[in-house]
């Protein structure tokens, strides 16, 4: 997500950034007065980081009642996590991608590294990165087909929108998710080389 190391991150709408960071911040105002559906949490898929260490997943209630949201950064004691607040609240095809995008923030050693200025293109790559590891991920591993890509791309724009993203910053990401399903590698090929451009990749 945006917030890939800090706790807190502050409220800003972001181009390419997960509905995500918004649904922590609590920043939007406007509040459903709907009682919201809720679904089954789905379990979590494995994770380990570019270090080798295992990610654990956290089960949180903080956050924007409503909005599902995932973070990922190291807890207090160091260990790396993918907090995963008000799940219920997203459909589980929603749930696994950002499951998987958050892991991928760890993948790609994001989560220790300096974080790029909010909204800057470093960040904005960042997010368009582990989108792309998400996908790959739900298409090699998990059997995506265009079908099941479509049922994320359409949970992700609801979300969106339910935040008030613009339509091109919508639009935008889900081209780029579109774009990355039809790469060919895998998404272990795909994390390796963002490792070795940043120097990261272990011999
Ligand atoms: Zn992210």
């Amino acid at each position: 997500m945006i917030c890939a190391k800090a706790l807190r991150c502050t409220a800003r709408r972001t181009m390419i950034g997960l509905a995500i960071s918004m649904a922590l911040t609590g920043a939007v105002a406007a509040q459903d007065t709907q009682t919201p559906e809720t679904y089954g949490i789905v379990p979590p898929p494995v994770c380990t980081n570019n270090k080798g260490e295992v990610v654990h997943y956290v089960e949180s209630s903080r956050g924007r009642p409503g909005m599902a949201a995932g973070m990922a950064r190291r807890d207090e004691r160091g260990k790396p996590v993918v907090v995963r607040s008000n799940y219920q609240s997203a459909p589980p095809i929603f749930q696994g991608f950002i499951d998987r995008h958050e892991c991928a923030h760890h993948q790609t050693g994001d989560v220790d590294r300096p974080h790029p200025p909010r909204n800057g293109p470093e960040h904005l790559m960042n997010e368009s990165v582990s989108d792309c590891i998400a996908i790959l991920r739900l298409r090699d591993e998990d059997g995506y087909d265009d079908a099941k890509v479509g049922l994320v791309t359409a949970a992700l724009r609801a979300e969106m929108a339910k935040i008030g993203f613009p339509e091109i910053s919508i639009s935008s990401r889900i081209s780029n998710i579109e774009n990355c399903f039809q790469k060919l590698g895998s998404p272990r090929d795909f994390i390796n080389r963002i490792l070795q451009r940043r120097g990261l990749l272990q011999p």
